[in-house]
């Protein structure tokens, strides 16, 4: 049973607008409704996720990390990326389970060693 309404490609691209409004949604400080449509919580996830991958840039970056692109793990709520330099990883999860956390990885605990400097 859908308990949603089916939408036209206009509705859509209105219900995908929606959450890009700041008075709507911050992917920062916010949470995903799960009574919003799920085309909503589809695009606050992508907001989300992308926050995500900001702030763990700037960890790395802080850390001498040189980051790959983002790739998608599995599905669109997690991502993933290794320094070109040292090869450690960070992950970000939108939707962590309860022993889980957004952002992981080693990339964003330790400084960047180099393959030539060990
Ligand atoms: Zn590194």
């Amino acid at each position: 049973m859908n308990m949603f309404r089916d939408l036209t490609p206009q509705d859509e691209a209105e219900f995908r607008e929606w959450p890009r409004d700041p008075n709507n949604f911050n992917p920062a400080t916010d949470t995903i409704n799960p009574v919003w449509h799920p085309v909503i919580q589809e695009e606050c996830s992508a907001m989300r996720l992308g926050y995500l991958e900001h702030e763990a840039l700037r960890s790395t970056f802080f850390r001498d990390h040189t980051m790959a692109p983002f790739t998608k793990v599995t599905n669109s709520h997690q991502s993933t990326t290794k320094c070109t330099k040292c090869g450690m990883d960070v992950h970000c999860n939108v939707l962590p389970l309860p022993n889980e956390i957004e952002i992981g990885g080693e990339a964003v605990a330790l400084n960047c060693v180099p393959e030539e400097d060990r």
